[in-house]
């Protein structure tokens, strides 16, 4: 089974991929997440792809392409994949296109998570990232301390550069001028299955599960 999620900055893409990766036993490839591994590792490719995440900008598409045609001919993708975060603009559904046909990849479900944009940037400035396992937590779920309610470090819990109101305000924007025409390019291809993603995570993820098995 071959996945793409889909949905504005905070829609809980991330969350869900994780959740149904797990569930369905794909592999989550989040674009995000191996760019801020990689601006952590400070390798080549981080060097040159953190100024454009810090504002919020699209990352060179040779560098996203390379990044992604790796992931998805790597062997734990055998099984299927649910990728988050890719594509982000038209030019990157031609180059993923052309990947998925060389590997012979065709039954691609979209799910795409709907969500008003104020109720997500409301979301994402009081969202954090556990610096040891990943997860995504908001502030308002739980109890005082900085504990990772998932993995149960202290001291984890970081904001993300990207999350700044001002960086989270121009990433809409570049969702809206640049990521949203991805959905034309796909809806006569392959299936999409809209999701309302303002309900409780496990009501969302019990959403996804049951359109995702009417189509097969
Ligand atoms: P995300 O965690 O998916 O919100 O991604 C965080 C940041 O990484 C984005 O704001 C971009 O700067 C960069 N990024 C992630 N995926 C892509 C992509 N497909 N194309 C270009 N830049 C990307």
């Amino acid at each position: 089974m071959h996945l793409i999620i889909f949905g504005a900055p905070g829609v809980g893409k991330g969350t869900q991929a994780k959740i149904i990766s797990k569930i369905l036993m794909l592999k989550h490839i989040s674009t995000g997440d191996i760019l801020r591994e990689e601006i952590k590792k400070n390798s080549e490719v981080g060097l040159k792809a953190k100024s454009y995440t810090e504002k919020g900008e699209l990352v060179p598409d040779d560098i996203m392409g390379e990044m992604v045609k790796h992931a998805i001919s790597s062997p734990e993708a055998a099984n299927g994949f649910i990728l988050d975060g890719y594509p982000r603009s038209v030019n990157q559904v031609n180059i993923l296109n052309k990947i998925l046909n060389e590997l012979g990849i065709s039954d691609i479900q979209i799910i795409t998570l709907d969500a008003d944009e104020e109720v997500l940037v409301e979301r994402l400035t009081s969202r954090r990232q556990c610096s040891n396992c990943q997860s995504i937590v908001n502030l308002k779920s739980i109890e005082g301390e900085n504990v990772c309610p998932v993995c149960g470090k202290e001291n984890t819990l970081v904001k993300r550069k990207d999350d700044e109101e001002y960086v989270i305000r121009n990433r809409f924007q570049v969702y809206k001028e640049t990521t949203k025409p991805v959905l034309d390019e796909y809806k006569n291809e392959y299936p999409i299955l809209k999701i309302t993603a303002t309900k409780s995570i496990e009501e969302v993820t019990e959403d996804i599960l049951q359109k995702i098995s009417k189509q097969n």
